[in-house]
């Protein structure tokens, strides 16, 4: 059970519901980091009293300095400040709520360091999965799920005495604000439209993620590394409520699930308070206030994300990163209004054909096959 939790996004979606989970709970933090909301930052420094804080952005770093200038919090600055709060000494458990592969630095430098990891940033183990899962096991460190559908997942595997017991995975997706929509029909679709999902409230990146379904399939990556399945052993599932947050299906073919009400506070506190439970804010699930529950197969060919991201993790190597700089470069772009929604699936694609993987990889690799996709999304665009 965490004691002393360093948030590395602690300005996010993520990031501000851990901290009203450990205010709740009494665990002290001990490091704070964002990317450049240093108005947020100097806030929850104030009221939670980090002993150091750090902003990726130099300027920003600046000013969060000067405005923190009467308390003892040392403030730093850029990747390094990011990677600092860590690996820091007084710390036990790292929270990786930063959004996207820039997380994958700073969360090998906290396996490194022995921390325990309580992991919501899922691009990080899509893009460098191998190296992140080796440098766990070769360090001894946990990574839990915060992740709703693999803390579900987790939760549902605790008791199990073999691995052998685990036939595969049923992967609960909300299908999105566009479920059930032809491709004709998402060929217009507006961001304001793509931001309005239907159950829950997150960051623009992963809303957008959700809309196109390829949250799920990051997520079907980062599920193959979590657990030590295959692919094929993973099941995507539409379920439209978000309240069986997901299965596993054993040997026996029993199946045993996770269900409560689409509230991230239950995921973030199992991850910090694990192997305990203990009250929550969030509210209790009334089963007959939902009446039926429906489970759907998802459309594979309108949301193409979804198979796409299952054929780079068969594949295997670069492919999954590949496919996420890709997604977060064409992401970003329907974010700016300068690309269509449908586009993000066709550059991710071609990204994927157009890259060059290979089997075995260094971090510099990643980074490398990263920026690629993202160049070749930005070569490909209009
Ligand atoms: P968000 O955009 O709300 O917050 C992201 C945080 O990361 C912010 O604190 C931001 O300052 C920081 N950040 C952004 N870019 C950075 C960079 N380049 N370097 C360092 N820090 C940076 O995002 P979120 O919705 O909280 O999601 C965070 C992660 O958690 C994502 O990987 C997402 O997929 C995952 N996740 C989120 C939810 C959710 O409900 N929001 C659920 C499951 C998983
Ligand atoms: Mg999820």
């Amino acid at each position: 059970m965490t004691k002393t939790l360093s948030i590395l996004g602690a300005t996010g979606s993520i990031g501000t519901q851990a901290l009203d989970v450990c205010e709740k709970r009494g665990i002290r933090i001990t490091c704070l980091t964002a990317h450049s909301n240093d108005r947020l930052l100097e806030q929850q420094a104030r009221k939670y009293r980090p002993h150091t804080v750090a902003l990726v952005d130099e300027d920003a770093a600046k000013r969060l300095k000067t405005a923190l200038k009467d308390t003892s919090i040392r403030v730093l600055s850029g990747m390094e400040g990011v990677c600092v709060c860590a690996a820091d000494d007084d710390t036990d458990t790292v929270l990786t709520s930063v959004v996207g592969m820039a997380g994958l630095q700073p969360t090998l430098a906290a396996i490194e360091a022995k921390k325990t990891i309580a992991l919501a940033n899922k691009e990080t183990l899509v893009a460098g999965g191998a190296l992140v899962t080796k440098a766990a096991k070769d360090n001894g460190v946990r990574l839990l799920p915060v992740d709703s559908e693999h803390s579900a997942i987790f939760q549902s595997l605790q008791g199990m005495q073999h691995h052998t017991e685990l036939k595969s995975i049923l992967l609960t997706a909300s299908g999105g604000p566009f479920f059930g929509k032809t491709r004709d029909e998402l060929a217009g679709v507006t961001l304001e439209a793509a931001l309005k999902h239907p159950n829950w409230s997150m960051g623009a990146k992963i809303t957008v993620d959700s809309a196109t379904m390829m949250n799920k399939g990051l997520e079907l990556i980062e599920a193959v590394w979590l657990f030590g399945v295959k692919p094929s052993q993973i099941e995507v599932i539409v379920h439209r409520e978000s309240v069986l947050h997901s299965a596993v299906e054993f040997a026996d073919n029993s199946v045993i699930a996770q269900l409560g009400v689409p509230d991230m506070r239950i995921p973030i506190q199992y991850a910090l308070t694990y192997p305990e439970r203990y009250e929550s804010p969030v509210k209790k699930l009334s089963l007959t206030d939902y009446g039926s529950l429906s489970f759907q197969k998802p459309d594979e060919d309108t949301f193409r994300c979804l198979p796409l991201c299952r054929s780079a993790i068969e594949r295997g190597g670069l492919c999954p990163a590949i496919v996420n700089g890709a997604n977060e470069e064409a992401n970003a772009l329907f974010r700016q209004g300068k690309i269509g929604f449908l586009d993000i699936a066709d550059l991710a694609a071609g990204a994927l054909d157009a890259v060059e993987s290979k089997d075995d990889y260094t971090l510099q690799d990643v980074f490398d096959a990263d920026e690629a996709a993202r160049a070749y999304v930005r070569a490909h665009i209009g």
